[in-house]
């Protein structure tokens, strides 16, 4: 009898990495293969925009499992073993070095990668974008003080480089598109209070603007806007959002729209092919079909990946959380919003320490708390702890209740652990 192939997870980060930890945990004997395409273990990403960027912290505390975890725990940690190809027909896959690789059940964790701008110039030393470790490294060793950089897009990450940077005594120029930072996630009023932010410590914002191109001679020494502005700079880093890495599965006839299709417990289209992570485009029973670019997401989209491959999969409900500082400043996020038709305040714009509700058709969507209402994964007491079980409780909720500092969140919604 041949052995079994076992379980293959395509992918090696974060929602790569807590799939097979919560396989091992979850009583999974059989082999087990993570197939990489980064020369690190699995590890959290966000210190690459904040405490890593800026030399005060290292990748230590951020490592799903410790190096010899994967070892001890007889899971095959293969870096650098990009997957190119899936047959589901056949359970096999083929890496990029021509290696065929069987399996029982296959994980797609490939996650996102930086969307490329499709300006001139782009190619120069000197233009860079943030995903990985290496990455990271190249913007710290071009991050001189005194030096004017230009971070093109603030949404999280440009938000977090332009801040980390600054941190860094590193002159820095934002050029974006629409009125302030982040208001396609936050709307105006919220990306205008970062927007305020950044230029009180100095970040010099470019609003309405996109990128027309990088000018230098083998290295970037300007880049032009789309109104036709140069900025003069040493470094530019392009921030554009990211996209799901999917084109290996080409072929495969495993069913894709921005990213990888899968239903409420993790599965494909196609039988023994799960997805998730940044990669899954998921059907959430509360927000419908989304697919979400978030640490905390990463995390627990894995473990219920590896429960779905398990047999024991449950309907993936978790309300969403993020987080990104900025200097000081902290932000935390609940739910998903893309569009909301009510914005309700509960707190100071003008101190930047208030919860900002964004309602749709009376129903609570998302919350987002700067400097305000603690986190919501560690603090079940918490104000934005009430805002998830108020959201996941999917009822309507009164906008000024929401408003008025009187009345206590928690009372509004059962209590719901997260
Ligand atoms: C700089 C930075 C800061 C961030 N900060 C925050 C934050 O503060 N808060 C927050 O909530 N989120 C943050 N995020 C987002 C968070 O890191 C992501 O949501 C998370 O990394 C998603 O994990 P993932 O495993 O799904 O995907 P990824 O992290 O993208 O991992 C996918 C892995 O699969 C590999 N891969 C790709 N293609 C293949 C292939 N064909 N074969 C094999 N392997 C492949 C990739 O190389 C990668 O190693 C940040 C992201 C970045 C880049």
């Amino acid at each position: 009898m041949t052995a079994s192939p076992g379980i293959v997870i395509a992918g090696g980060g974060m929602a790569a990495g807590n799939a097979a930890a919560g396989l091992r945990e979850g009583g999974y004997d059989g082999p087990l293969t993570i197939l990489g395409a980064e020369p690190d273990v699995p590890f959290g990403r966000p210190p690459l925009s904040k405490g890593y960027l800026r030399g005060e912290e290292d990748l230590s505390g951020w490592l799903v499992r410790p190096a010899g975890w994967y070892a001890d725990n007889r899971v095959a940690l293969r870096t650098d073993a990009a997957v190119a190809s899936v047959d589901p027909d056949a359970r096999a896959l083929r890496t990029r070095a021509g290696e065929r690789i069987a399996y029982d059940r296959l994980l797609i964790a490939t996650g996102g990668r930086n969307r490329a701008l499709a300006v001139p110039g782009r190619d120069l030393d000197g233009v860079l974008q943030l995903r990985t470790r290496a990455d990271c490294e190249r913007i710290r060793a071009l991050a001189r003080p005194g030096e004017r950089v230009v971070v093109a897009g603030m949404g999280f990450i440009g938000c977090e480089v332009a801040a980390s940077l600054t941190q860094l005594g590193v002159e820095v120029t934002a050029v974006f598109p629409g009125p302030a930072p982040l208001v396609r996630v936050l709307g105006p009023e919220v990306g205008a209070v970062l927007g305020r932010l950044h230029r009180e410590k100095g970040v010099e914002l470019i609003a309405g603007e996109g990128l027309a191109a990088v000018e230098g001679a083998g290295r970037v020494e300007a880049v032009r806007t789309t109104s036709g502005r140069r900025i003069e700079c040493s470094a530019a880093i392009l921030a554009a959002g990211i996209q799901p890495n999917v084109e290996f599965l080409a072929g495969s006839g495993i069913a894709l729209d921005n990213g990888v299709l899968v239903d409420e417990l993790c599965r494909t289209s196609a039988p023994g092919v799960f997805a998730c992570g940044d990669v899954a485009n998921m059907a959430h029973p509360l927000f419908g079909r989304v697919r979400v670019e978030h640490y905390n997401n990463a995390e627990k989209h894995g473990r219920a990946a590896a429960r779905s491959l398990l047999g024991r999969g449950e309907p993936y409900d978790y309300t969403f959380s993020f987080w990104s500082d900025q200097y000081e400043h902290s932000l935390e996020y609940v739910g998903f919003a893309e569009r909301w038709d009510e914005l309700v305040v509960r707190g100071s714009l003008e101190d930047a320490r208030f919860l900002a509700f964004s309602l749709r058709e009376g129903r609570l969507r998302a919350v987002a708390g700067l400097n305000r209402g603690g986190d919501p994964e560690l603090e079940a007491d918490s104000e934005l702890a009430a805002c998830a079980a108020l959201i996941a409780s999917g009822g309507r909720v009164r906008a000024e209740l929401l408003a008025d500092e009187g009345t206590d969140l928690r009372q509004l919604a059962p209590p719901r652990p997260l």
